[in-house]
């Protein structure tokens, strides 16, 4: 058979090769779909096939209901091509500019000890790579055809050099055994990217943000926060960062230098499992301890899917308007 198909998405047309994924295909070639987890348990990148077929593992129902099935949807990040095929032509969502996706090459510059099972690390690129701050890459680990998602930390306007921030999940492919275990600083590495809808929109710049992080999810919310601040100096910033223990706290330095800088910027730390001098219990709690109402705010949220859901619900309760609210939740892989 043929070793490339095409892919119709209205008035474009995209080659995706033998094997290549819907999503990856598109993104590459300049169509944008809404997409977020790249790993088949979002549900964001669904698009509808109005013509031929594509083979993909079975997806559950509460990500693809029966009926969007019979009506042709699938999950474009995990759907290859058989045969040449169109697609429902993708609404343009957020109005921004969309960066392509491809292939990026770079070498591992450090690799710092930041906390209790957490590493920050920063790879030095071969070439200039663009981004929004909020997207992530795909990280390939080496010898094993498998990558895992990791967002950036360092804002675009400094994309020569990306910041990661990695926690070990015990016996985890990706983490304990390749970069806490054998990555080394001047090894390659290589990724895909950038990846993801968890986009910095610099728009209602008279609205505060609200930045809601558990564990290692404060990688976009650190690469956001530093976007909207070159914007603007005197943007107003909530960020509050949850994590168990005060040895599981990274940045703290970081956040608190940016508070002595920017008279709006407010850093709030808080420990769900330990007491201290500081906050105590979840993020959502601690910001509606705080806020009677965050209906001029807008909010961004990442880190464990039910830190994520929990914060969620605490904005909703204050009011935030729901299409103001953005969110990654740091699904494990399938
Ligand atoms: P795996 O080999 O995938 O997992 C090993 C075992 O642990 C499996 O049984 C698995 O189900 C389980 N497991 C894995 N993760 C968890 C978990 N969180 N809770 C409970 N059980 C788990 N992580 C970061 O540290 N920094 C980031 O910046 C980051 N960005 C991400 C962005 C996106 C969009 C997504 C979806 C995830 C992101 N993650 C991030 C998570 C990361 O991609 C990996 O899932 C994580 O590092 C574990 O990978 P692993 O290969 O070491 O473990």
């Amino acid at each position: 058979g043929p070793t490339t198909f095409r892919i119709d998405a209205g008035n474009t047309s995209v080659t995706c090769g033998d094997g290549q994924r819907v999503l990856d295909a598109l993104l590459r070639q300049g169509v944008w779909i809404p997409n977020s987890c790249n790993q088949g348990t979002c549900g964001t990148c669904k698009v509808r096939v109005i013509d031929g077929m594509v083979t993909a593992p079975p997806t559950p129902d509460s990500v693809l209901s029966d009926a969007e099935q019979q009506q042709g949807y699938v999950l474009s990040c995990q759907s290859t091509p058989i045969t040449d095929i169109a697609v429902e032509p993708p609404a343009a969502e957020c109005g921004e500019r969309h960066h392509l996706l491809r292939d990026v090459a770079g070498t591992v510059g450090s690799i710092t000890a930041v906390a209790d099972d957490t590493v920050s690390i920063t790879v030095s690129l071969d070439e200039p790579f663009e981004f929004t701050a909020g997207q992530y890459v795909e990280l390939s680990i080496p010898g094993t055809g498998q990558t895992r998602p990791y967002s950036m930390a360092n804002p675009p306007s400094e994309s020569a050099t990306l910041e990661f921030h990695v926690r070990r999940q015990p016996d985890g492919l990706a983490t304990d055994r390749w970069i806490f275990d054998s990555l080394t600083v001047g090894a390659a590495v290589s990724m895909t990217g950038p990846w993801g809808d968890f986009c910095h929109q610099p728009g209602e710049p008279d609205v505060g943000l609200i930045l809601l992080a558990g564990g290692t999810g404060l990688a976009p919310l650190k690469s956001i926060a530093r976007a909207a601040l070159d914007a603007d100096p005197d943007r107003e910033i909530h960020v509050y960062h949850g994590v168990r223990t005060e040895a599981e706290l990274y940045d703290v330095d970081f956040w608190r230098a940016l508070e002595t800088g920017h008279p709006n910027v407010r850093y709030t730390p808080c420990l769900s499992r330990e007491e201290w001098s500081g906050r105590t219990g979840y993020v959502g709690d601690a910001m509606m301890a705080d806020f009677d109402s965050c209906r001029n705010h807008s909010a961004y949220l990442c880190g464990p899917p039910a830190m994520v859901e929990a914060g969620v619900r605490a904005l909703k309760r204050r009011r935030m308007p729901p299409r103001r609210i953005k969110r990654e939740k740091y699904t494990p892989a399938a």
